[in-house]
Formats: C-alpha cells, structure tokens, sequence
C-alpha cells in the first residue's frame, strides 16, 4: 500500500511534465475527457486492484510453500535475473492471451479503450485482470522464485511500463529492437491493421521477435490509437464491463456447453467467424463530446475527491471490515460513473451528480463516516460540497440551454 502513494505523486508530476512538454512543442497528446477519464480507471483501479493482488500472492506464497522445485538464496543475483527474465516471458503470453482470448480480452480492452497515447493511458489499467492473470506466473511459483524476489520484479515490470506510453519520444534505433519502447509500444495500441495483435511485451521486445509478433512503427503510416470496435463513452465503468456483457450475450446466442466454452476463448472478433465490418471502417475517428470550461473545473474537483477517497480508502483499509471496505469502494466507483455523465451531457446528468455528491460528502461533514473524521476534514467536504453543488447548478443550466438551442436548430 505504501508503495502505490509513494508512487501516485511520481505518474501525476509526469503527467504534467508531459502535458506541459507537448503543449511547448505545439502536439496535441491530452484531451481532458480522455485524460480523467484514463486517471479515475488508473485510481479505482488501484484500490481494487489492492485486494485482488494480495490475493494471488496468498496463492503464489502457497504454491511455493508446498510445491517448490528449488531453494533461492534470495542474495544471490542468479535469482533476480532468473526472476527477470521467467517473469517477462510469462508477462509475454500472458497479455498475448489477454488479446487473443476473448474472456482475457474483455478484461485487457479497458487499457486499450483510450483513443489517445500519453502517460495517463499507462495508469488505464483493467479492475479485473488481476482475477485471471497470476495464473501466467505460477511457473515462477513452481520454481521456487521467492514471493519477494517475484513481488519486486513484477513491481519494477509495471514501473518500467509507465514509460513508453508517450508520443514524446521518437524511434530509438536498437534499442527499439530489444527492449519496449515507445516507438514499438505505440503500434501496440494502435488499430491500424498492421499494429493488430502485435508488440505483447513488457519490459523486453525480444520475446516478439522470437515468436512473430514484432512490428515495426511505419513513418508512412501513422498509428491509429484506440480498438476496431470503439467504446465511445467516457464511463469507467462501462468501459472495464462491456466487453463482459457483450460475451455474455454471445454465450446466450449458443447452445451447448462446447460452444459456450468456443466463444469464451476464441480470439475477439472471431465468434461467427467474422469481425464487425462497420468499426474497421471508421478507422480515424475519434470519439468526441463537447466540453466547457465550467465540466473542465468541475471535473477536476470531482477527480481530485475521487483521488482523495482512493488514498484514503488505501490507507485506512486494513482497519475497516471487508463490508465497509466494499462500501467504500463502490462509493468511489460510482463517483466515476455519474461524473462521466455529466461529460456526455447526459439528461440530468448534474441533478443526479448533485444527488450523488450529497449522499457521498454529507456523511464525513456529518461525523457519520466509518471511522471518525477530524473536524479539519469535515471542513474541507462542506466546502467541496457547497462548490460542487454550484457548479453543479450552472452545468444543468449550461446542458439545458444547448439542449434547448440543439432542438430548436432541429426544427
Ligand atoms: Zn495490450
Ligand atoms: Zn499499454
């Protein structure tokens, strides 16, 4: 847990370092929408994330306690660079499957759901790929790989991933050919056909070399960032759950277990033997929704709330029994749902936000939250709430009269 705070102000001050880079060199590699929308997945992804992974270490720790080929000497450095190189190759098909198999995939997609590329697409992290993917890394477990020597390398794995999620940096050469970079990691998130199911690596390219899946970046065709079938909503939520309901409603379309199993694990797009035709068509464009300075302040305030409960919930966790846990979390998530909403100028959007901000702040002002809260606190959420309540006011004002002006343009 310490670790994730520690590291939280670390991805937010490269974030701005990017943002304030490209805005210097006049690229257009952030759009508010996408940006929050990247962060609040990456924050709630954090906290259920937190549970999932400890977890899969019970397993790892147990599988190594009964079944271990070999004993460690966890000073040596044979361990680490066995640990190094088993954990990349297993990150390797790992997240492979995690494109090729549909069930993985509705699981992944959420990471590719961003039509941009920059540092806050790296923190648009899936909330349930932890349930699938310690099984990829039981074979470190079998080995013998020390929990903690596993624990670290898969840590300084997704550290190193923070980096080449940028457009800011350009093609390196070699170096381009060995290790994952921005360059080869930018046609990983591409939809251009010859970046699909390509560059599966994490820290080293060369397991993409050795088994066909390295591409190269073109200069005559630049990547295309975002899926052949678009998310097109700003909702975290639906965007970490739709891939589920779609399989799900795939599964129903079968009869027999065979087949319900066939769908579960063919490649995505493959069910009925065909990919949709319409989403390979719309290649280049990008989903868009208006946005206004006040939604701007707005949404940064309800981020920052967001963010706040996330660290806070963090910190306080291994205090709180595993139903307020849960309560808590489903509070943070639902923050992020309604404040998407309100950037798709959904009906009502504000009202249920205000509605939302009252049942989600009054408790804490109260004194009525799961633990008591120092009156300093309780301060700040008054204020917040009083600010976000008239924000929330001119927002439904602003939605109303473009709503207003869109019907009459109509008629
Ligand atoms: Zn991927
Ligand atoms: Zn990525």
């Amino acid at each position: 847990m310490g670790l994730i705070l520690y590291a939280i102000p670390f991805f937010l001050g490269f974030i701005a370092l990017e943002f304030f880079l490209s805005k210097k060199r006049a690229v257009q590699v952030y759009r508010f929408h996408d940006t929050v929308t990247s962060l609040n997945i990456g924050f709630v992804s954090e906290t259920i994330r937190s549970v999932l992974k400890l977890m899969s270490i019970f397993v790892y720790a147990l599988v190594v306690d009964q079944v271990a080929a070999f004993e460690w000497d966890i000073g040596h450095p044979a361990v680490w660079i066995v640990a190094f190189f088993m954990y990349d190759f297993f990150y390797y098909w790992a997240h492979r499957s995690g494109h090729e198999v549909n069930l993985l995939w509705a699981s992944h997609v959420v990471h590719h759901s961003s039509e941009e590329f920059n540092l806050s697409t790296a923190l648009r992290q899936s909330w349930t790929n932890q349930v699938f993917y310690w099984i990829f890394y039981l074979p470190m477990a079998i080995v013998g790989i020390p929990v903690k020597v596993f624990v670290i390398t898969a840590l300084v794995s997704a550290l190193y991933q923070f980096w080449s999620h940028t457009r800011l940096v350009g093609k390196l050469g070699w170096v381009d050919r060995i290790f994952v970079t921005p360059s080869n990691h930018r046609c990983h998130h591409g939809r251009n056909d010859y970046c699909i199911d390509k560059n599966y690596g994490g820290t080293l390219i060369i397991w993409d070399r050795i088994f066909g899946t390295y591409t190269e970046e073109r200069d005559d065709e630049p990547v295309v960032y975002g899926t052949l079938t678009p998310l097109n909503s700003w909702n975290p939520v639906w965007g970490n759950f739709k891939n589920y309901t779609t399989l799900w409603r795939d599964m129903r379309n079968v009869t027999g277990w065979r087949e319900k199993l066939h769908v579960m694990f063919a490649p995505p797009g493959m069910v009925g033997g065909k990919t949709d035709p319409l989403s390979t068509a719309q290649t280049s464009k990008r989903f868009e929704t208006p946005v206004t300075r006040r939604q701007m302040v707005y949404g940064w305030l309800a981020s920052g709330v967001v963010l706040a409960m996330v660290i806070e919930l963090l910190r306080v966790s291994s205090h709180l029994s595993w139903s307020e846990r849960a309560t808590f979390t489903l509070m943070i998530v639902i923050s992020t749902a309604f404040l998407s909403r309100v950037f798709e100028s959904r009906i009502r959007a504000a009202k249920l936000e205000a509605l939302r901000c009252l049942l989600t702040l009054s408790p804490v002002i109260a004194g009525l939250w799961f633990y008591p809260v120092p009156l300093v606190v309780r301060g700040i959420a008054l204020a917040t709430l009083l600010i976000s309540l008239t924000l929330l006011r001119s927002l439904h004002q602003e939605s109303t009269s473009a709503i207003r002006s869109n019907t009459l343009e109509i008629a």
